[in-house]
């Protein structure tokens, strides 16, 4: 596997050995005591799958002194430079709480990534594996073969060099293929594709116990159903085949807006079970807002900015419906097919025309086009911007919601009426997706309902600020929405959840908990693999 050296953190897995049990994303200042016999207080790791010159020796065993720790540990190391590693290690994004690793070892193979859970498992390396390479396969039926630590925008310009691309997406490229098969990867596509782990053909994992086994529907079908959104608990991602469609070259982006929940809503809903639609729907709020249809995660430029600068919200809460349609540049009379298209979806595009069927404010259809890469890859475009301004490095806490259709409503008017009166600091989406495109045999957890929606209060706090703006106030609004879905019973469900107790994950999963701890005890008896989301620990019983 020998990757492009600058490539951020690849097939990232945090391995656990010994008692300490502290994620990589959160301190536990309790831990840093805990000395223990140094044989069994061993590591706590983070693999990354960057470029190496020689491979792991796990013969060898190497002291390094962790300085804030003071104490002297051995670690399997790999052939980097250790103490550079330190460094270099990158942050979480949602940079609230940071721990280095006691180590960090650079594979350079599947095989250096087995033999590493083997040592763990076993106490004994072996393997012949061979490097992968990204594929992509042409043909009726295209697909790509790409390595767990590929970079999604890396996935998009190999296969665009065949015409083709995946069919779902994350909002942000800059992610590994193993980190969102972990989770789900949700976007505009997922009402018509489904999350990206329902795009998936076949997996290479390596489990907890070191064994490099292939899975798919059909192979090992019980392993391939708990990678999926298992949240690294079942194994390593080595590699994922992903399914590919015809990718077009220019993308007609949407923009329209409402004042009325329960209507931009039933439009989404509309829009989603409609049989010819757009190829990507979603949508977001805004409360007390000047600046209407920008925002930092989207590079949205209307034709007409003119048109777009005029409207007021009045400090109104208004919902931005967005769409995307795909189309090619080649195909005679393009535009004007894309338009009559739109026309016949409901969109008024001249004043006066009464064909429209959505329920929009008419005066506010903002549109562009853009190539198909570039809309994709929209919220680089904003992250390089807060980059140079020193702002994509603050804290993010984060809230993702899986809310019922049934209870969107009672969502709505309590935590837009009344939790969130201020202006957000960050984008809110909204978007139903449909259940039938999810597998309830992966372990991803979605609500019962065959529609529900995204919720994503994407927030970034301002740092040392005790304002509206500041972590303190963003995460009391997040405990009050959150009791508000308790109380309510809305039967919502946390999507990239944080849990840090044994019993709130039982919760969280549910009915579905035994399963997922049985597979836990099949693929990872000693519980040694992503430690960080604390839902396992090691040595516990499974029950
Ligand atoms: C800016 C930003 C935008 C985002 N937008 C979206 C979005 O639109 N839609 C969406 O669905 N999600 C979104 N996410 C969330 C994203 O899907 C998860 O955070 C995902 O885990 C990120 O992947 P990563 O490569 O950064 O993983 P990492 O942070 O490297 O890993 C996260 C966890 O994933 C697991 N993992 C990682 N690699 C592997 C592997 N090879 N095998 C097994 N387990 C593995 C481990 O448990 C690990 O702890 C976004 C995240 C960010 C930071």
């Amino acid at each position: 596997m020998t990757l492009h050296p600058t490539k951020r953190a690849q097939i990232a897995f945090h391995v656990l050995y010994g008692p300490t049990n502290t994620p990589p994303d959160r301190p536990s200042p309790s831990n840093k005591s805990k000395g223990g016999p140094i044989a069994s207080h061993l590591i706590s790791m983070q693999i990354r799958d960057a470029y190496i010159p020689t491979a792991i020796d796990l013969t060898k065993t190497y002291s390094i002194i962790i300085h804030d720790i003071g104490m002297r540990i051995p670690v399997i190391r790999g052939s980097g430079d250790i103490g550079k590693t330190f460094l270099n290690m990158p942050k979480t994004f949602g940079n609230m709480f940071q721990l280095l690793p006691l180590a960090v070892l650079y594979p350079k193979s599947v095989s250096d990534i087995a033999t590493t859970i083997r040592h763990i498992w076993k106490m004994g390396p072996n393997s012949e594996l061979t490097a992968l390479k990204m594929h992509v396969y042409t043909g009726n039926y295209p697909y790509v073969d790409a390595s767990g630590g590929e970079l999604w925008i890396d996935i998009l310009r190999e296969c665009l060099k065949y015409g083709l691309a995946p069919k779902s997406w994350t909002d942000y490229l800059h992610l590994t293929v193993g980190g969102t098969l972990s989770n789900a990867g949700v976007s505009g596509q997922a009402f018509r594709h489904g999350p990206q782990i329902s795009n998936v053909h076949h997996m290479e994992v390596v489990t907890g116990k070191g064994e490099v086994l292939n899975c798919s529907e059909k192979q090992n079908s019980d392993l391939f159903h708990s990678v999926l959104g298992g949240l690294g608990q079942f194994g390593i991602i080595t590699r994922a085949r992903i399914s590919l469609e015809p990718a077009p070259d220019m993308v007609r982006w949407i923009r329209v807006l409402y004042s009325d929940f329960t209507t931009f809503a039933a439009d989404q809903e509309h829009l989603i079970g409609a049989e010819t639609t757009f190829d990507y729907i979603e949508g977001f709020v805004i409360i007390n807002r000047t600046g209407l249809l920008n925002n930092w995660r989207s590079s949205f430029n209307p034709q007409d900015p003119v048109q777009a600068s005029q409207f007021h919200s009045d400090g109104r809460t208004l919902y931005c419906l967005e769409l995307a349609k795909y189309f090619n540049r080649d195909t005679a009379d393009a535009l004007n097919e894309v338009s009559a298209w739109l026309l016949s979806s409901g969109f008024q595009m001249k004043s006066g025309n009464s064909l429209s069927q959505l329920r929009y404010i008419t005066s506010t259809l903002f549109q562009t086009e853009v190539p198909y890469i570039e809309f994709l890859d929209r919220v680089h475009v904003s992250e390089v911007k807060l980059r140079a301004k020193g702002l994509w490095e603050v804290p993010h806490p984060w809230l993702n919601l899986l809310i019922p259709k049934s209870k969107i409503n009672d969502f709505a008017d309590e935590v837009f009426g009344n939790i969130l009166t201020d202006t957000s600091n960050g984008p809110i989406l909204i978007y139903p997706v449909n259940k039938s495109k999810w597998d309830n045999r992966t372990s991803a957890v979605i609500p019962e309902e065959d529609i529900f929606y995204l919720v994503a209060f994407l927030t970034s706090a301002v740092p040392s600020s005790t304002g509206t703006d500041g972590l303190e106030h963003i995460l009391t609004q997040n405990k009050r929405i959150l009791e508000f879905c308790e109380i309510a019973r809305l039967g919502m469900k946390q999507y990239l959840p944080h849990y840090s107790t044994h019993e709130e994950w039982k919760a969280h999963f549910g009915p579905r908990w035994e399963v997922f701890s049985q597979r836990k005890s099949t693929y990872d008896p000693m519980a040694i693999l992503a430690p960080g989301q604390r839902i396992f620990q090691k040595a516990i019983s499974f029950s």
